[in-house]
């Protein structure tokens, strides 16, 4: 197929803002969502049951930018429904389980690399909110490794690991363990961190201890660093975990290590803010202490900022960047090169209006 005029990455409120724009404008778009549903970024963070707030920004219009994704104080559930039947209804389709993890330039062209694919797209609109997993840090990849427990019995039957030093991490080896204790499944939860030490909370600790002493057949793993990502001869993605590293003699090494099927791995090293994924894409940042003037406490560095102009364009003409990802600010720069630090609201309204703002800068590039 030819380029799409334009490729969406996330299916949160911004996202699909400007796809239904798109629509609208009759542009050619593709929506890309790393999730199983539309709108995965807040089916993941809010409470079950929440109600979700059609709050306005201050000094904004009282008019909704997008009707179909205006909440109505309704639980959060009920709003996902109805978003998803008003997308049905504009005939919208979004592309689930499309992990966008690399932007390559050509020309006047980009190619959005998904763990399915990649897609072709004169401009693209980076929607992906500030959720984000933090990098594992491989060589290869890690897009097959969970990063959540959906269900505990998913990993019966197999030796399953955990990475991460936390709370979180030790919450998903004790539930893990229980459900393969209970269908008395001998296979173990491997707990690695790579650190000497986990850092969890008393009552976390506690959990744990008692699993352990009810049967549950944990191995704990100190100092275990990822390593690699690859596919094995026979299609597996696999993840390499550094488990002993000594010299022996003359520069050489002996590593030991071990191999999990990523299928069977879950990474809870917490989330990271979207300026590292603006770097590893090659888009432009600036420190605070480079608008403020003002130089950061001594040892700190100062916040990273995106840089946009007026029309959300980040230093690379043709990608654009809108809503939670650009919270709670950016820095904008002027037609004439000046720059200021712009306060952006982290709401469903300001991520609506920015998907509609920027589908509307692209649709009249496209006509000039
Ligand atoms: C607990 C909580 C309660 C809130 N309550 C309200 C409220 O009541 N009212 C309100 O107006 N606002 C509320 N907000 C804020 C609001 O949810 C956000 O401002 C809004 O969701 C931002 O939309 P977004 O599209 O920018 O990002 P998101 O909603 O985060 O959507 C981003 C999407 O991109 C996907 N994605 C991420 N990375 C990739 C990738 N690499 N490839 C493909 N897809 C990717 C994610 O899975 C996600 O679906 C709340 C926020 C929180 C955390």
């Amino acid at each position: 197929m030819d380029a799409y005029d334009v490729a969406i990455v996330g299916a949160g409120p911004g996202g699909l803002a400007a796809a239904i724009k798109a629509k609208e404008l009759g542009l050619s778009f593709v929506v890309l969502e790393k999730g199983e549903s539309i709108l995965q970024g807040i089916i993941d963070t809010y409470p079950g049951g929440k109600k979700v707030y059609p709050t306005i920004p201050k000094g904004a219009s009282e008019i909704f930018p997008s009707p179909d994704l205006e909440p109505a104080n309704e639980p959060v559930e009920v709003y996902v429904d109805k978003v998803r039947n008003n997308l049905a209804a504009h005939d919208i389709d979004v592309r689930l389980g499309e992990d966008a993890h690399e932007l390559i330039q050509e020309e006047k062209r980009f190619q959005v690399v998904t763990s399915q694919g990649s897609y072709t797209c004169a401009s693209v609109i980076l929607a992906f909110g500030k959720s984000i997993p933090r990098d594992l840090g491989i060589y290869g990849e890690a897009t097959h490794v969970r990063r959540r427990l959906d269900d505990p019995d998913q990993f019966i039957g197999n030796a399953s690991l955990v990475i991460g030093g936390g709370n979180a991490a030790a919450d998903i080896v004790a539930a893990l363990s229980r459900a393969k204790r209970t269908a008395e499944d001998g296979s173990s939860v491997y707990w690695a961190h790579r650190r000497g030490q986990f850092r969890v909370d008393k009552e976390v600790a506690r959990d744990l201890g008692e699993e352990i002493l009810l049967g549950g057949n944990i191995r704990i793993l100190h100092e275990a660093v990822p390593r690699i990502g690859e596919m094995d001869a026979n299609g597996v993605n696999r993840l390499l975990i550094g488990i002993h590293d000594v010299e022996v003699a003359d520069g050489i090494r002996v590593h030991r290590g071990l191999s999990f099927p990523m299928q069977h791995v879950i990474a809870c090293i917490g989330m990271q803010g979207p300026a590292a994924v603006f770097e590893k894409l090659g888009l432009e940042l600036i420190t605070s202490d480079k608008i403020t003037g003002k130089k950061p406490k001594s040892g700190k560095q100062g916040a990273r900022f995106i840089m946009l102009d007026s029309q959300l364009q980040t230093s690379t003409e043709g990608i654009y960047a809108i809503g939670a990802a650009i919270s709670p600010a950016y820095a904008s720069v002027d037609d004439v090169g000046s720059l200021a630090r712009s306060k952006h609201s982290d709401l469903i309204y300001s991520a609506a209006s920015d998907g509609i703002k920027v589908v509307e800068a692209i649709a009249e590039r496209r006509n000039v």
